[in-house]
């Protein structure tokens, strides 16, 4: 079974245990299901675990906070849209890009801050967007709700912006192994947390199935596919008992624990 299908099974369970009452009524219905509960406590524990890959900070990069204004808003996140910057690729010093893409946004357009929320160079260097407000690099305030950036025009309350600093327009023109990598990680770690499926309708796009423009690039919007399935696969891999490769002791990597959750389970579902 691929990363994303046992992925998707699972979200799938755990949706349905939801539905079903069975995480609301508890322990009782569980030990019904012939489950451990201390293995269902791991397997949501660890489903919650997604490490954020590192960030450049806005001080790090050298963000002029003297030009940013306004008060952050904030919102639930449910997707992500991916950029391109249309600058030049492979630039010498990325963050002098990033400061001057900053500086762009807020004296050019008037923007309160950078549009974006998060940028990513061709080395796979993370770098801080939009400022929450001091509150860290992660760009959420203390729920855990993104702040809403400026990036696709009616669609950036819930999504978050994530551009590769470059130029993808050609089809030929790919980005770097380490961008997407980087890429991967971050829509692992938004979307992990918070349990959405990277390959879900409409939660990893390019700016272009949502605004008439040619963004990402046709280079990097053919990659798309493949990072979808690259976070999903982090995401598989963050989810999984970290003492016993799939969490049911018989090394065949098939599902551990969701799958023998799925049978006795399976009724409740029904
Ligand atoms: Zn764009």
């Amino acid at each position: 079974m691929s990363d994303a299908r046992r992925l998707h099974r699972r979200q799938l369970l755990w949706q349905g245990l939801v539905g079903a009452g069975v995480l609301a009524v508890g322990p009782a219905v569980l030990r019904a299901a012939s489950t451990p509960v201390a293995d269902l406590g791991r397997l949501q524990l660890a489903a919650a675990s997604v490490a954020p890959p590192p960030i450049v900070t806005r001080a790090q990069w050298g963000a002029d906070e003297s030009l940013r204004g306004g008060r952050p808003d904030f919102a639930p996140l449910n997707r992500a849209i991916v950029h391109h910057t249309v600058t030049a690729n492979h630039e010498p010093d990325p963050a002098a890009r990033v400061r001057a893409i900053y500086e762009y946004h807020v004296r050019g357009n008037r923007w309160s801050d950078i549009g974006y929320n998060f940028l990513v160079d061709p080395s796979g260097r993370i770098y801080e967007g939009r400022s929450a407000g001091g509150g860290g690099p992660f760009g959420e305030d203390g729920s855990g709700r993104s702040v809403i950036g400026a990036h696709a025009e009616g669609h950036n309350t819930g999504s978050v912006g994530i551009a590769l600093l470059g130029t993808y327009s050609g089809a030929a023109v790919v980005p770097t192994g380490p961008a997407l990598e980087a890429v991967a990680a971050l829509v692992a770690w938004k979307f992990g947390t918070r349990g959405i499926d990277p390959t879900g309708a409409g939660a990893l796009i390019g700016h272009r199935d949502v605004v008439s423009t040619g963004c990402p690039g046709e280079g990097l919007y053919r990659r798309l596919a493949e990072l979808r399935l690259a976070a999903a696969a982090r995401i598989a891999a963050a989810s999984r008992p970290a003492d016993d490769d799939d969490g049911d002791g018989d090394g065949d990597g098939d599902g551990g624990i969701v799958e023998e959750l799925l049978d006795p389970v399976g009724g409740l579902l029904g």
